[in-house]
């Protein structure tokens, strides 16, 4: 039998399970939280902390191949899964994205543009970081952020004196310069193990309270726009070495120009929409490449908004049930609706973004929530 093995048992780890599965693979999954998402569609499964060695190993005794939807992989758990285990995304990519700073290194030595950054490791470090990144500035965690968890908007001295302050505590700083993008947009690629490689469709994307709100796909931008995206993609999964799948991030300037935010070395929140609206979907994909089966087509089937469903979402979602027809749902399994929690999330197809966009303002009703 073939068993794929998870790192991770979140919303990512779920789809990911479900696609494997559709397509007769047997699912095990690591997480340090009983009943986790993805948990509750595997067939096996291991309640541990990641950095768990004995626990990575009986995951790597379980499975054929292992893949993650988390990128905080212990160094040691990573040699330890390929040594009993076959590991094809090895531990280079995750390294490098583990760590904003040795991320945007590896993007300037592939001359991919970046948003002018310092590394801050001591309090003092501050003026100088200034006197490359100019304010305002976001000042971020090098490691374990998300959401804009472990983040800071800094516009005068003493906010960035007092926010490395508070951010210091939990290691080294990455100070940015703001960007005030036009707009965000993602391009997911996937290469497979035996080098094949798909990018999706360019997806637009808004945020709210620095996290994901809405996805549009096609994005908004101008054809050679859409064309540089994706070659900055492939210029950085190339050079990364990447195998499975590598989101990226990016800022579209007022003039145009692309900048890279931050890389993922996994299918990405924005990609959900590839469910409904692509030949195949991210999840598919990703499990094809780690696979080592060819890859599907990443073509785009329609126009299409992703919205995500928060935990405050919840209540007046179940309430509009019945307003569903055009809307595809999606719920994670998650039981406690806290608020800004992932609970799930919504699809709409549509002649027009549009479109799409009008029958998710029409399902919520005149924007209560929005
Ligand atoms: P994710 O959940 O995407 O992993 P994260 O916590 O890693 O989020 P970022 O992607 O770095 O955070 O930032 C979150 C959002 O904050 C971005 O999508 C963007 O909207 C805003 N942001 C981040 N960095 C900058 C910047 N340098 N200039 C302007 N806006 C920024
Ligand atoms: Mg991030
Ligand atoms: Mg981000």
């Amino acid at each position: 039998g073939d068993t794929i093995g998870i790192i991770g048992g979140g919303q990512l780890g779920r789809m990911m399970a479900l696609s494997a599965k559709q397509m007769g693979y047997r699912i095990a999954v690591l997480d340090p939280t009983e009943d986790a998402p993805c948990a509750q569609v595997a067939d096996y499964v291991i309640t541990a902390n990641y950095d768990d060695i004995e626990a990575c190993k009986q995951l790597a005794a379980q499975s054929d191949v292992i893949t993650y939807e988390f990128e905080n992989i212990d160094e040691e758990a990573a040699r330890q899964l390929s040594a009993v285990s076959d590991f094809p995304q090895g531990f280079n990519v995750l390294r490098t994205t583990q760590h904003r700073v040795k991320e945007k290194e590896a993007l300037v030595s592939l001359d991919v543009p970046v948003a002018p950054f310092a590394l801050i490791t001591k309090k003092d470090e501050w003026s100088e970081a200034i006197n490359q990144t100019g304010l305002p500035a976001v000042l971020k965690t090098c490691r374990g952020g998300y959401d804009g968890k472990g983040q800071a908007v800094v516009k005068t001295e003493s906010e960035l004196t007092a926010a490395i302050e508070k951010l210091l505590p939990h290691g080294e700083l990455v100070l940015e310069q703001f960007i005030p993008f036009d707009l965000e947009i993602s391009v997911i690629l996937t290469k497979s193990r035996n080098g094949e490689v798909t990018v999706f469709p360019v997806a637009e994307n808004e945020h709210r309270d620095n996290m994901l709100y809405r996805t549009i796909v096609p994005a908004r931008i101008t054809k050679d726009m859409e064309e540089e995206a994706v070659a900055i993609a492939e210029r950085i999964g190339e050079g990364l070495d990447v195998v499975g799948t590598l989101a990226v991030e990016m800022f579209v300037t007022k003039d145009g120009a692309i900048l890279v935010n931050e890389l993922a070395p996994r299918p990405h929140n924005s990609g959900h929409y590839t469910i409904e609206a692509c030949k195949t979907s991210q999840f598919e994909q990703h499990i094809r490449a780690v696979c080592g089966l060819p890859l599907g087509s990443s073509a785009l089937l329609s126009p299409v908004v992703m919205e995500n469903v928060l935990g405050e979402h919840m209540e007046p979602l179940m309430e509009r049930l019945d307003n569903l027809q055009q809307v595809s749902l999606h719920l994670y399994g998650k039981k406690e609706a806290k608020v800004k929690r992932k609970m799930g999330h919504l699809t709409v197809l549509g002649t027009d973004t549009d479109a799409c966009v009008n029958v998710l303002d029409q399902f919520w009703m005149q924007h209560i929530l929005h």
